[in-house]
């Protein structure tokens, strides 16, 4: 694969140097859209111009207007009816927050133009979007498994596909939807349009970039590790039970006005949401095993401020765009480095500031260590007023045994992701939900409710582990620091062409 790398000697200050159509100019300046983010910079001028791309990017990095603006400007300038089960540009997103997330961005975006766009997901009822399959749509976004059911129905024909963009391709994988993916690819025209956006670009994304893409331009941004430098950290060190106490003792302060707060099982979400709400505070759980519609209810509510903490497991965090989240709070540290840069990461979305707390108990310590390699910090510890202590000494053997054998037990992390996934380089091999999937014979796309991975609702074994982390050798976090596509292209929002911001938030978009 050969892979140009795209450098502009000015970064472009404003969407109409873009040359975008106007009535996408208009609904960006509605929504408050001032400058480019250094990927939609990068990445609009050559879309435009029909080149494939692959996208080095994660979410808060405005990648979703990367793609979705050149879709919308091809729309704009050539406007054709819709023709029944077809759609022009297919968007395959690994969850279905995503999908939906990504085709509000799009309504928005293109609301001055009559654009046709349906979500095909799983884990609600496939009667609506056959219909509205049926009638044909300008752009589909989609989760791969449902996506193949409709294929299999004879709902949709994607030869007349004239865009396919994969999004989140290393979480993609992580879910085990590479058969899924492959299935789709196969029934789209050789002639279209690739873009691939991932995170990471450990070697399997790597290969899978090279099959699908030809002759791609590459956009790197935002390398994972600078997101952290964005977010003001500290860790708490708290065991177990005095974890659930810290929380709402922290949560006294009012300062805290909305936060996401992370565990690792769907199981300790649960629990911290009924402590919560048991001490008067306004929370609810968003993970796996709840419903859909349970899902959204919760993520509207947060989105409104009627529900004040939102806790959530990492892969149902995944995507959930909310603005103004004044606080992560990791009430349990995630055992994969790379989910930590990743919820942190909430607390900082469009170039915003945040701040970030996370509890460590003894058997997380590995996982502490973890997360200050990958990101090059030490985070600064502190008491539950904020004021810097040290670090209890470690006991010894704590945070090697007690905490992977623990998850062992609760079928957390039984892969043994972060040490024993790691080799003596500190280098990740592959990530924990995708070998618990192959190794369970459960690969999310030969079970029914194949958009959900293994338990049927987009939440990953793996509670933490979302995604591979990616070898640093290979592209992985460290790489990505290194190895930004220049001055413009690793901007991170806030520096240099990063001086992206909107005028006033828009309205956020109910899930
Ligand atoms: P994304 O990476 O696509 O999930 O976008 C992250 C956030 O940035 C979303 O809330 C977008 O609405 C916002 N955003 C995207 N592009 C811009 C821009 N050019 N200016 C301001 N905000 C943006």
């Amino acid at each position: 694969m050969c892979i140009r790398v795209h450098r502009k000697t000015r970064e472009l200050t404003t969407f109409s140097e873009l040359n975008l159509a106007a009535p996408i100019l208009k609904a960006l300046a509605a929504e408050g859209y001032e400058t480019p983010t250094p990927i939609q910079a990068q990445a609009i001028p050559p879309l435009l111009a029909g080149h494939d791309l692959l996208g080095i990017a994660q979410t808060g990095t405005g990648k979703t207007a990367a793609f979705a603006l050149p879709i919308l400007d091809r729309l704009a300038r050539d406007r054709r009816p819709l023709r029944p089960r077809t759609c022009r540009a297919l968007i395959l997103s690994p969850t279905r927050e995503l999908a939906s997330q990504i085709a509000d961005s799009i309504r928005a975006y293109g609301k001055n133009l009559r654009v046709a766009v349906t979500v095909v997901v799983g884990g609600v009822s496939a009667g609506p979007q056959s219909r509205a399959l049926q009638a044909g749509v300008d752009v589909l976004v989609a989760t791969p498994g449902r996506l193949v059911d409709h294929m299999g129905m004879r709902n949709i024909d994607l030869r007349q596909t004239e865009v396919f963009v994969l999004d989140e391709a290393d979480q993609m994988l992580d879910l085990g939807f590479i058969h899924a993916i492959r299935k789709v690819v196969a029934a789209l025209p050789p002639k279209r349009q690739n873009l691939f956006f991932s995170a990471t670009m450990p070697s399997t994304i790597g290969s899978l970039a090279a099959e699908l893409l030809t002759d791609p331009v590459k956009v790197s941004v935002t390398p994972v590790a600078t997101t952290a430098e964005r977010v003001e950290q500290r860790i708490i060190f708290a065991e177990g039970a005095e974890k659930r106490a810290l929380l709402v003792k922290l949560l006294g302060d009012a300062s805290l006005e909305r936060v996401l707060a992370f565990t690792r099982t769907k199981h300790g979400a649960d629990k911290v949401t009924k402590y919560l709400e048991d001490a008067g505070i306004s929370a609810a759980a968003i993970h796996g095993n709840k419903s859909q519609p349970q899902r959204e209810r919760a993520l509207a509510s947060f989105k409104s401020g009627r529900t004040r903490v939102l806790v959530a497991t990492d892969i149902a965090a995944r995507g959930i765009d909310v603005d103004a989240v004044s606080h992560v709070i990791n009430v349990d540290l995630p055992n994969v480095p790379e989910s930590y840069v990743h919820r942190i990461g909430r607390t900082a979305r469009a170039g915003a500031t945040g701040i970030a707390i996370s509890f460590c108990d003894r058997e997380e310590r590995a996982f502490l260590r973890d997360i200050e390699r990958v990101t090059r910090q030490t985070i600064p510890t502190t008491d539950a007023a904020g004021n810097p202590v040290e670090r209890p000494a470690q006991t010894s053997g704590a945070g090697r045994g007690p905490d992977r054998s623990g998850q062992a037990r609760q079928g957390q992390n039984r892969n043994g992701q972060n040490r024993n996934g790691q080799n003596r380089n500190g280098e990740f091999r592959g990530g924990p939900a995708r070998g618990e999937q192959n190794r369970g014979g459960q690969h999310p796309a030969g079970r029914g409710q194949r958009d959900q991975g293994r338990n049927g609702n987009g939440q990953g074994h793996g509670h933490g582990s979302s995604r591979s982390a990616g070898n640093p050798a290979a592209g992985g976090p460290a790489a990505l620091v290194r190895d930004h596509a220049g001055g413009s292209g690793g901007g991170k929002p806030g520096s240099n062409a990063g001086n992206w911001r909107r005028r006033a938030r828009r309205p956020s978009a109910q899930g």
